[in-house]
């Protein structure tokens, strides 16, 4: 069985966070602050487990592309 995440920005810190499919709230890695779901931004929904951290880590790339510095 595989489990399914979507991907979420963190509301205080605009991280990008997995959050468990079904699950209510997230915790955000950066911060540390619980999120709910349904008040966060999603950006996407039903990443398999195996592929949140390239997820994760292509949504991340593309934000620091368009900020301000790197
Ligand atoms: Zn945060």
């Amino acid at each position: 069985m595989q489990l399914e995440y979507s991907i979420n920005l963190c509301r205080k810190c605009g991280s990008v966070c997995a959050a468990r499919s079904g699950a209510s709230t997230f915790g955000c890695t950066t911060c540390g602050t619980r999120n709910s779901v349904a008040k966060a931004v999603r950006l996407v929904d039903s990443v398999p487990s195996k592929d949140v951290p390239s997820t994760i880590a292509s949504y991340k790339m593309a934000m620091a592309k368009c900020g301000k510095k790197q």
